[in-house]
């Protein structure tokens, strides 16, 4: 079934806003608008992550969580030529930032910028053996020197590559940041589709912040909400293109469902319910294993006060931490349905005890 055009308005309004971590209110902007037109209340907290609350006065309150922040670069030093020189914010992979153009998010609003090094016919043999570090790369502007580009920039200023999308065959989608704008689309719209379905339980969908530099939001918004059962969703690596060895990283294809994973970091009841949904309504659905704590929100939720019962949902996506992340809308579609319909049919009776 393709995306609806609504829903599809959603998840474009949020991969066009920039949301480096700390710097995520203009997306939660998005967020708190989508939010308003379902939820019962809508709360923004000190820390910035954004929760939406249907039935919030149900006896099970369940957790929805995805990471609306996105990996960047923060302006540390503008040179006196003009050129600015960066930090990372989260894990990049230098090589695939050159070449690049980017935004820089000044305070009169972004800035195009470009990324790139000397050209190959200038670097010596020994210049082509390097492999560039972050430490090497500079952002160029345009400017004619430093005064010029510390009047347009200041120390701190945030920057992403240029905020595009990109759909490929197959309803595959390319661009910056599906980790995890595709994550924020998916709770928010599960919440909303649950919210239609009479829920019993209190539903919490939280956008949350910094996670790219520690799990941070998640824990935040936890301590406020007291959730008995979490559901995370975040980006996953798909292994279906060359060079990923399918024995040490399983089995996972764009387009074949949402991933569902097991291990001591989820529960097996809350896996039971999922199962149960997902045969009922004919939901596909890809398993996964995790021998140790997610790298994502679900390790620290499932630590929440005296002990969240997880699940982890998570979208396949090809090219993680790269500025052309590949995800597919079917999918997305597949694991928004999964989380609804889990929502809308788990009660204080359901157990969730292992
Ligand atoms: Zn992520």
């Amino acid at each position: 079934m393709p995306m609806s055009q609504a829903d599809r308005q959603f998840l474009d309004a949020l991969l066009a806003a920039p949301s480096p971590s700390g710097y995520e209110q203009p997306v939660q902007e998005v967020v708190r608008r989508y939010a308003a037109e379902f939820a019962d209340s809508v709360s923004t907290d000190r820390h910035g992550n954004v929760i939406a609350a249907v039935n919030p006065g149900g006896e099970l309150r369940i957790m929805l969580a995805g990471h609306c922040d996105q990996i960047g670069l923060i302006v540390k030093n503008i040179d006196d030529r003009g050129f600015l020189w960066v930090q990372t914010i989260g894990g990049w992979d230098p090589m695939v930032l050159l070449g690049q153009r980017v935004q820089v998010w000044s305070k009169t609003g972004p800035l195009p910028g470009i990324i790139a090094r000397k050209p190959i016919h200038l670097q010596s043999p020994e210049d082509r053996k390097v492999i560039p570090e972050i430490k090497h790369l500079w952002v160029d502007i345009g400017a004619l020197n430093g005064d010029e580009a510390r009047a347009a920039v200041r120390v701190g200023d945030v920057i992403t590559c240029e905020l595009h999308q990109q759909e490929l065959r197959n309803g595959f989608l390319s661009g910056v940041a599906m980790d995890d704008k595709v994550g924020v689309w998916t709770v928010f719209t599960a919440a909303r589709r649950a919210a239609a379905q009479s829920p019993k339980a209190a539903i919490f969908a939280v956008s949350t912040v910094q996670e790219e530099i520690g799990l941070r939001g998640v824990q935040t918004s936890a301590a406020a909400i007291k959730p008995h059962v979490g559901l995370v969703t975040d980006v996953t690596h798909a292994t279906d293109c060359p060079t990923i060895d399918e024995n040490q990283h399983g089995r996972i294809k764009l387009g074949q469902g949402p991933v569902v994973y097991r291990g001591p970091n989820t529960s097996p009841r809350v896996l039971e319910v999922i199962e149960h949904e997902a045969a009922l309504l004919g939901i596909p659905y890809q398993l996964a294993s995790l021998g140790s704590p997610a790298s994502n929100d679900a390790a620290q939720l499932q630590l929440a006060g005296d002990g969240v019962a997880m699940g982890l949902i998570c979208i396949p996506n090809r090219y993680m931490h790269s500025p052309v992340e590949m995800v597919s809308l079917e999918d997305l579609e597949h694991a928004a349905n999964l989380m609804a319909a889990f929502c809308a049919h788990v009660s204080e009776e359901t157990n969730f005890i292992p």
